[in-house]
């Protein structure tokens, strides 16, 4: 083993792992997927004029796909609406940009406050608003009593449409949980297979999201002028087709003439993909997912990682990886995303889901190439010893964190000035330097990371010779004209 295995295995089990005992995760998600898959749609089918159904619920987000770190805190769902999802409902055309469609309802009568001339598109938006509306009736209804489970029990906070109407988010709905242990229950703390440093208080109290997005589903030869014939071909895509969510596009075009496309949706398949990684993978994404979360400021999300991480393991032949391997081999492929600035989406290879602003694009590469550099001196060493250099390496991570923390404030104001090009560059180039600056005592300690601080220079000093070269070029070339 490398001395990088240790340092991720310890990262992952110390952070990653939830912090309430295995019985109370058991007991939390027993609840929220009867009351989502169990109560709902039975009552919904009951409740007083509505005219829908749920044809299926779809695990979505890190919890089902065994990923969630920390506390098991937020639970994600799609809801097929059964109306919408049959081959004849529903029509759907070439959306504004890749990776939406349009959709339009096919049946006109079915939904009563749709105006006579309301076109497909606009119907098909009211439909789904009208589902949702049915779906936080019946919520409300079935917790109007608390739910009982083993250990606790769930009240209702609240249930909420995120963001305004017609706005970004709009099409998840969120339902808020209290789950409060049993007064006479004695839980025992915590799991025992992980010795932590510190004895956690038990929960008395959790706060629980839980996100419901309703959307339609389409069997994948629908979408065949839609999608790139790479995903046409995805065996996986094949056997789930793919669902349509109320997430709009929001060009400005469509929304002024209310034809906004809506976002498809490849959940079913990735949770499949994510569910069936090695556990080595799954413990590599968390770990990545806990870095980076320190850093969010700059963009670098889950869906990112997660991207990366399916590539890289759908590149390897065999089935497990070594942690270290893992880690260095995503570095590797955000690295390359972070200079190209793309990275094709894993199901649909004509989306770039690498959306990191121009404010923060040196710096994210600067980042990741901190990181790999530090991580491949890490698995470099090999050793018996799990626990040999793993203080070392905690407390050079520790330090990267730590000072990079301290700058945020300063990072979040980059964005709020709208600098030109060259002026983007020297702030980020210069934030980055500073960062460097508290890390370099730390890494000069050690021999074996010493020669970071001096290779990093050079990364920011490249950049600084290419955009000076970029603009002495336009000079040259404006002078030439001029002589002219
Ligand atoms: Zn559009």
């Amino acid at each position: 083993m490398t001395s990088l295995d240790g340092v991720i295995r310890l990262i992952h089990d110390k952070q990653c792992s939830f912090r309430v005992s295995d019985d109370v995760v058991k007991d939390i998600e027993d609840m929220v997927v009867h009351l989502v898959k169990n109560l709902l749609p039975k009552l919904l089918k009951c409740y007083p004029s509505c005219h829908f159904s749920v044809a299926e619920v779809v695990d979505a987000g890190s919890y089902f796909e065994q990923t969630k770190i920390e506390l098991p805190n937020e639970f994600d769902f799609m809801l097929v609406v059964e109306q919408l999802s049959n081959v004849d409902s529903i029509s759907l055309k070439k959306g504004c940009r890749d990776g939406y469609a349009r959709v339009g309802v096919v049946n006109q009568e079915l939904w009563d406050s749709a105006k006579p001339d309301d076109g497909p598109e606009r119907r098909f938006e009211i439909a789904m608003l009208q589902f949702n509306m049915f779906v936080r009736e019946t919520l409300k209804l079935l917790l109007s009593e608390p739910i009982k489970g083993r250990l606790g029990e769930f009240s209702m906070k609240d249930i909420t449409v995120r963001g305004k109407p017609y706005k970004a988010f709009s099409h998840v709905q969120t339902l808020t949980l209290i789950w409060t242990k049993y007064s006479h229950v004695d839980i025992k703390h915590p799991s025992t297979k992980v010795k932590i440093l510190y004895e956690r208080q038990p929960k008395e109290e959790l706060e629980i999201c839980v996100d419901l997005m309703s959307c339609c589903h389409s069997s994948l030869s629908t979408f065949n002028n839609l999608l790139p014939t790479m995903s046409l071909k995805n065996e996986l895509l094949k056997k789930n087709g793919c669902h349509i969510v109320l997430k709009s596009c929001e060009s400005v075009k469509c929304v002024e003439k209310q034809t906004e496309c809506r976002l498809i949706s490849y959940t079913k398949t990735e949770q499949e993909c994510m569910r069936r990684l090695h556990e080595n993978w799954k413990t590599v994404y968390k770990v990545l997912k806990w870095l980076f979360h320190y850093t969010e400021i700059l963009e670098v999300d889950t869906y990112k990682i997660k991207t990366a991480i399916l590539y890289c393991s759908s590149r390897r032949r065999a089935d497990s990886v070594s942690l270290g391997e893992g880690l260095i081999k995503v570095l590797y492929e955000l690295r390359k995303s972070a200079y190209n600035n793309r990275l094709p989406g894993y199901f649909n290879s004509s989306l770039n889901v690498w959306n990191v602003s121009p404010s923060y694009q040196y710096l994210v590469k600067y980042e990741i190439s901190f990181l790999l550099k530090l991580f491949s001196k890490m698995q470099s060493v090999s050793t018996d010893n799990e626990n040999t250099y793993l203080q070392e390496n905690l407390s050079v991570i520790n330090m990267w964190l730590q000072s990079f923390c301290s700058h945020a404030a300063e990072i979040a104001e980059i964005k709020k000035d709208r600098l030109t090009g060259l002026e983007c560059f020297n702030w980020q180039g210069n934030l980055f330097l500073e960062i460097l600056k508290d890390l370099e005592p730390v890494l000069k300690s050690h021999s074996r990371f010493a020669w970071i601080p001096f290779q990093m220079k050079c990364c920011v000093l490249g950049d600084v010779f290419k955009i000076l070269t970029v603009i002495l070029v336009k000079k040259i070339s404006r002078m030439w004209l001029a002589l002219l």
